[in-house]
């Protein structure tokens, strides 16, 4: 079986102490790659650390997560152009909408929002959103801009099947993670009449442990706890489920 974490901070200091077992975890349960989203100037230096160790396992995204996005975002767009004009990165991200902890740089993250969605349109590679409570927002952003090449994923989805379908109908993936194992989420109900060729697999890790971990540190290996939930609720084996989902994260990021 073979499985990618199209999402997860491994970079991230609580990983400091056992990063290197933590991806051996991983290896171990058929997780081979594993697609870090950048979140602001002060990890982008950890995580092409950690790419650069892992080649071919570990890839980073660049972008500017929206819960970072204050008054100077401008300064920190103008660093991830820079980095831009070195190389290409596997997806622009994370970027997006938060409007669960912070409204008062509402527009700028906006701005920024848009700034991100050209900036992948330009390279051709796909856009990862967070969308916490913004999701409605984030549909009519990614319509704005979609003329038939814009390509992506709203990670760490939890929201509607109508969101769902929205979401699908603009091309998108939805990424799903632990959510789908928590009771009462509701996700288990949406996801069984979508089809598996919309959606990749994610930890978000060191966030959202599936059950039995919930509430603990999130780690890639527990990406075999999401994919049995999805396979146990579309009815198939999990080697089914692996590998439509595989095969979609190798479409998307193009890996
Ligand atoms: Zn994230």
């Amino acid at each position: 079986m073979q499985l990618i974490d199209t999402h997860c901070h491994i970079y991230a200091d609580t990983f400091d102490t056992d990063r290197q077992e933590m991806i051996e975890r991983a290896l171990k349960e058929g997780v081979n790659q594993m697609l870090m989203p950048a979140i602001d100037t002060e990890t982008h230096k950890a995580m092409l650390r950690l790419e650069e160790q892992y080649p071919g396992t570990c890839r980073s995204m660049m972008g500017f997560h929206p819960c970072s996005v204050k008054a100077n975002f401008e300064e920190e767009l103008a660093i991830i152009y820079k980095y831009y004009e070195e190389r290409t990165f596997c997806a622009v991200g994370e970027t997006g909408l938060d409007f669960y902890w912070d409204l008062s740089f509402k527009e700028q993250q906006y701005q920024a929002f848009h700034k991100q969605i050209e900036l992948a349109l330009h390279h051709n590679i796909p856009v990862v959103i967070h969308s916490r409570e913004s999701t409605d927002e984030c549909v009519r952003t990614v319509k704005e801009h979609q003329k038939g090449k814009l390509k992506g994923v709203f990670h760490c989805f939890g929201g509607s099947p109508e969101q769902a379908s929205q979401i699908i109908d603009l091309g998108f993936y939805l990424g799903i993670g632990g959510i789908l194992t928590f009771k009462k989420s509701g996700l288990d109900v949406v996801l069984k009449d979508i089809d598996l060729k919309n959606v990749v697999l994610e930890t978000d890790a060191p966030y959202l442990a599936p059950v039995p971990f919930r509430g603990k540190r999130n780690e890639c290996s527990y990406l075999k706890y999401v994919v049995q939930k999805l396979a146990d609720i579309k009815q198939i084996s999990v080697e089914e489920a692996a590998a439509i989902t595989t095969a979609n994260a190798r479409k998307l990021f193009d890996i």
